[in-house]
């Protein structure tokens, strides 16, 4: 028998970041998995962050979690996404080397304080005057844990699909969880199939490069972490192609064999990420869709062809990969695959994301209904902050939706369930002007500091940081100017006689912060970082006022009503996934909306917005 205060079941996404915060706090930690060479493992794209995404990397960080390190680590072709638009939804993302964010993964872990790594097929909980204490593995052993997390991602009852041959597993390779399941199905809690595939994977030396576009990184990469502040591995470009009119008669022509077409598969897919087979009957009037040809590794001939995840057989694959540009005589490494799985309806989780019914027991990743490393990791996080918390005897940690993605997430889990695997974007944050990826520190290491889970080179950095800000601040809102003064250094203003401080300059989309150096004496000294984050700062200072009154309107007219045959259909920036339920369930008020399963309230600000101007147009 083996005493722990936390025990982490899974060495995925989930798992490790659950392991490392609760060993950061303190906490005796045991992470268990079925094999520790699949600790970090990447069962899908070779890629971290992404819109919506990178904000949860970041703020995982500012926690002084893993991944973001690893990832700047790994990372071989850094992009910030939406670099046109404002700050608030750009996404960092970057192409990951498998095998490196593998091995830092592994090297992380190992050198956490208070943190163990045991091999073992978890087959049972050890539950005592009704409280899960503990696991036993597949060889007898028993460890025991005042807090246990579930991390086991797609492997409850997995079964993987190409074609019409299905067999059981967690992923490619892994077997599937079948004993834990069956324990699981003791607590009776509530349970759904869900699905996910991957893309065949190509033999990059068979792709003719020759004639295909090409996509470099970033000349100035955005890494994720705040404690980062160089790339380590070699940058490459990747390839684009794109499927033909060819490709998708081969794809239509064979539907009926196609596991989530031909009826094998019960479970739902992702919406965001969907199969090629999905693109072509949903998008039937596009002649193509674009792939992109990202390389595995440095030193890995294997590509993976980003947009063309399946599950029709092997040979038809073959047959419609031939027929896109380039790829004519691509070897297939390993077929597409399409995965089903048991997950765990989230909404029987509190937010520390234990089990309402079901002390001790803590759930997170991919179990949850999520999709994605970022989401896994994120709630991973949270599970073992509380875990830990739990083990100690202190107060659980929430988060709120106004602090940080992350509460968003939990509180869209816990509170609304799922219907489809979710995965995060910028639009599920109503607070988004201030939820940035750039001030993520702000919003979350002062947490991490007072939680006592920050590493002293976290606080060191944060607290130079911080005063440097400060400081730089107040050099900005020392004096105020006039429109005359501005002028004398170049920037212009309205003339309406209002005198202005320096940050009030810089909150104009126009204005530079090295504008303001001849105006302001000291501002030369201040660090490029600290310019660009007071940028930021500054930029939204006057959305962010009136981003809190629009909520204060927006709750005082929940019960506002929705005339019959309101239209949906063109209300710019509501998702197409809300309009389908709002048009299926035709609510009489917002009220009513508000409680629609995968409503937000970013979607009832502009439903709001829509009636107003309806109202206001027929009173005119
Ligand atoms: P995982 O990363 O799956 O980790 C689970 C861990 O639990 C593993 O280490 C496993 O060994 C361990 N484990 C399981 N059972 C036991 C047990 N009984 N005892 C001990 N250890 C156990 N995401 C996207 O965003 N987009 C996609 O297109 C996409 N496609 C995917 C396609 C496939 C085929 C798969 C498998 C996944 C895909 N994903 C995709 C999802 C992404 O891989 C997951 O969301 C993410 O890895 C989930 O992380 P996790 O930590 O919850 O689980």
């Amino acid at each position: 028998m083996k005493h722990f205060e936390v025990a982490v079941v899974g060495g995925g996404h989930a798992g490790t970041e659950a392991a490392h915060a609760a060993a950061r706090m303190g906490a005796k930690t045991a992470l268990i998995t079925m094999s520790r060479s699949g600790i970090g493992v990447m069962s899908c794209n070779p890629a971290i962050g992404g819109l919506g995404k990178g904000h949860l990397v970041r703020e995982i960080d500012a926690l002084d979690g893993v991944m973001a390190r690893v990832a700047d680590k790994a990372g071989i072709q850094f992009r910030l996404l939406n670099r046109r638009k404002g700050p608030a939804v750009q996404g960092p993302r970057a192409q990951a080397d498998r095998k490196i964010y593998q091995k830092e993964m592994l090297d992380e872990t190992n050198a956490q304080q208070n943190l163990e790594i045991l091999e073992g097929e978890v087959v049972d909980l050890i539950e005592e005057n009704q409280r899960v204490c503990g696991v036993v593995l597949a060889d007898g052993t028993s460890i025991r844990a005042a807090a246990v997390v579930l991390t086991t991602g797609t492997f409850l009852r997995g079964v993987i699909h190409i074609g019409d041959v299905a067999k059981s597993g967690g992923r490619m390779g892994d077997k599937s969880s079948e004993a834990l399941a069956e324990r699981i199905d003791g607590f009776k809690l509530p349970l759904g199939r869900l699905k996910t595939g991957t893309p065949p994977r190509l033999d990059g030396r068979t792709i003719d490069w020759g004639g295909l576009e090409c996509q470099p990184g970033d000349e100035d990469p955005v890494l994720f972490s705040f404690l980062s502040k160089a790339t380590s591995a070699r940058q490459i470009s990747c390839g684009i192609t794109y499927t033909n009119e060819k490709t998708h008669q081969i794809i239509r022509e064979n539907l009926k064999r196609s596991a989530m077409y031909g009826g094998q598969i019960d479970g739902i897919g992702p919406r965001y990420c969907p199969s090629i087979e999905d693109k072509v009957v949903r998008f039937a009037e596009k002649d193509s869709h674009q792939i992109f040809l990202e390389p595995e590794g440095l030193d890995d001939d294997t590509v993976y062809p980003n947009g063309i995840s399946t599950s029709l057989p092997a040979e038809v694959q073959e047959a419609y990969v031939h027929s896109i540009k380039g790829l004519e005589d691509a070897v297939i490494l390993q077929p597409g695959y399409a995965i089903e799985y048991d997950y765990v309806d989230p909404r029987a989780l509190r937010a520390t994301l234990e089990v309402r019914d079901v002390p001790g027991l803590y759930l997170a990743g991919q179990i949850n209904g999520t999709t994605g490393y970022e989401e896994a990791a994120a709630q991973g996080l949270v599970a073992g902050l509380n875990g830990a918390l739990a083990a100690q005897g202190r107060n659980p940690v929430i988060f709120s939706r106004s602090q940080s993605y992350i509460g968003v997430m939990i509180d869209d889990l816990t509170t609304r369930g799922v219907a489809e695997p979710y995965r995060m974007f910028t639009s599920r944050a109503e607070f988004r002007l201030s939820l940035r990826a750039d001030n993520a520190d702000q919003r979350l290491t002062p947490l991490a500091i007072e939680l006592g889970c920050a590493s002293k080179a976290r606080v060191d950095t944060f607290s130079s940081k911080l005063e440097q800000l400060n400081a730089a601040k107040a050099l900005l809102s020392s004096n105020d100017y006039t429109a005359q003064d501005a002028a004398k250094v170049g920037i212009a203003v309205n003339q309406d006689g209002n005198r202005r401080t320096a940050f009030q300059f810089l909150s104009f989309p126009d204005v530079a912060f090295s504008d303001l150096i001849p105006l302001v004496p000291g501002l030369e000294d201040v660090e490029g970082e600290i310019r660009d984050q007071l940028e930021c700062d500054a930029l939204y200072s006057n959305y962010l006022a009136r981003q809190q009154k629009e909520i204060e309107t927006l709750q005082r007219d929940e019960a506002q009503k929705i005339p019959d045959g309101f239209d949906y259909r063109d209300i710019e920036g509501l998702s197409n996934e809300l309009k389908t339920k709002l048009e299926a369930a035709r609510p009489e008020s917002l009220a009513q909306a508000a409680r629609l399963d995968g409503m937000t309230p970013a979607g009832l600000t502009l439903i709001l917005g829509r009636l107003r101007r309806r109202s206001a147009k027929k009173t005119a």
